[in-house]
């Protein structure tokens, strides 16, 4: 849009001029990925407090002119984001965090943070006169493509690791995707996606390579400040898996932090499940990253080649965050504290923020009096076969009185209490 300054590759530092269509370094290929950088200066003279004090636009299209496309076509897309910013009571009395607020994601059309991305890929398809869009997906960009593209009328292709839950394969299907479930995991798929988009030529809606889809991600940082009143909180904790998410958030943070709107840039909290954990396994070493096993309940995490390795690890470096890995058994238990403090149902991967949040607290990296964010990125009803595994299972009964009241004498401590 008119705020683009360039394009530069995080890999070779190449700078590229701001009506470039590339998406990634001509010089270094896919790794190249972009960077698109801004004008503040320019940008400033619009974009400032009273802009969004008169703004009337609730959704996502309220940071447009800090965005990279046109945007010409924003009234016709499903209304993705401002969603709630929660402050957490139980939960934050639980974790011994007085000001804890869960960023609900699955508010979204499609239900996840990935909405964001998926609205402007179809919006920046549109803008090129491309109709077919085609991603890998662990499950989520691709329920959210589908659903973004058919409601911008748009075509969308698909490839999907066997193992994604039925929840988000029930989506892209009633969305009308063309659905290519691939016998193998993420990274088959997504070399799959990746050698079918350059035979076919289709508009790339793979996050990592796309560099205007981080653009679209960071809309949930800029509500975050937003919200809290322009305030930036202390920590931010978000799930990571290809590590587009992770660098959506730095990037959201930057932009507001150069314009002036806030003071600082909080710590990222980067979350991985110990099952498939590469960025925190290179943090922890201190080395580049290795091909981990992709072994979790956390699908939308469970990504062990990622795409997005420079973004990411250097959101958590420059905010002077952490990276963090919890294990599936700490998810699960997540998810049921999130569900009964709070009545918020998420999904694996979006409930191992708050995962990662309690880890942090307990190794103290965390502490009581700071302001603590945690974006829950994905609806539980996404993958009811896990939420089952954390809700447990109902009481089975006849439908008799005196039977009720015998189990109720039994029980009427759990009922009452
Ligand atoms: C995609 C996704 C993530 C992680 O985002 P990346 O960009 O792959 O790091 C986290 N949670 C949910 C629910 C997701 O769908
Ligand atoms: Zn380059």
């Amino acid at each position: 849009m008119r705020f683009i300054h360039s394009y530069e590759c995080t890999l070779c530092g190449a700078v590229y001029p701001a009506d470039s269509s590339f998406f990634t370094c001509p010089a270094c290929g896919e790794k190249g990925i972009l960077e698109i950088r801004y004008d503040y200066e320019r940008m400033k003279s619009i974009v400032n407090a009273d802009y969004f004090r008169a703004s009337k636009e609730f959704s996502m299209w309220r940071y447009l002119p800090l965005m990279s496309i046109r945007g010409t076509d924003i009234g016709e897309t499903l209304r993705v984001g401002w969603t709630p910013l929660y402050r957490t009571q139980r939960l934050g009395q639980t974790l011994q965090i007085d000001r804890l607020f869960v960023k609900d994601e699955g508010c979204n059309p499609t239900a996840s943070l990935k909405d964001r991305a998926s609205a402007v890929a179809c919006l920046h398809a549109r803008e090129m006169g491309r109709p077919i869009l085609a991603c890998a997906s662990t499950g989520n960009a691709a329920s959210s493509l589908a659903g973004n593209a058919a409601r911008l009328g748009l075509k969308s292709v698909i490839f999907v690791p066997k193992r994604a839950p039925l929840g988000k394969l029930t989506q892209m299907m009633l969305f009308g995707a063309t659905v290519i479930s691939v016998d193998g995991d993420y990274k088959d798929a997504f070399r799959l996606s990746r050698e079918a988009i350059a035979k076919y030529g289709w508009y790339n809606r793979n996050a990592a390579i796309n560099p205007h889809l981080v653009e679209g991600k960071k809309t949930v940082a800029l509500e975050i400040a937003e919200q809290l009143g322009f305030h930036a909180p202390d920590w931010v904790a978000v799930s990571v898996g290809d590590g587009c998410t992770v660098a959506g958030v730095y990037k959201g943070f930057y932009d507001f932090w150069k314009l002036g709107l806030i003071e600082k840039i909080p710590k990222i909290l980067g979350v991985q499940s110990s099952g498939c954990a590469p960025f925190v396994e290179a943090a922890a070493e201190r080395r580049g990253l290795r091909e981990a096993a992709e072994n979790t309940i956390a699908d939308s995490i469970s990504v062990g080649i990622p795409r997005n390795p420079v973004k990411a690890l250097r959101a958590v470096t420059a905010s002077k965050g952490a990276w963090i890995a919890v294990s599936d058994a700490d998810i699960l238990e997540a998810m049921r504290l999130l569900g009964r403090t709070e009545g918020i149902f998420g999904e694996p991967a979006g409930v191992a923020a708050v995962a990662g949040v309690q880890a942090a607290r307990i190794a103290g990296w965390i502490k009581k009096e700071e302001t603590v964010v945690a974006v829950m990125t994905g609806n539980g009803l996404k993958d009811p076969a896990n939420g089952q595994k954390a809700a447990g299972s109902p009481v089975v009964m006849k439908p008799d009185l005196a039977t009720f009241v015998h189990w109720m004498d039994q029980h009427d401590k759990e009922v009452c209490l």
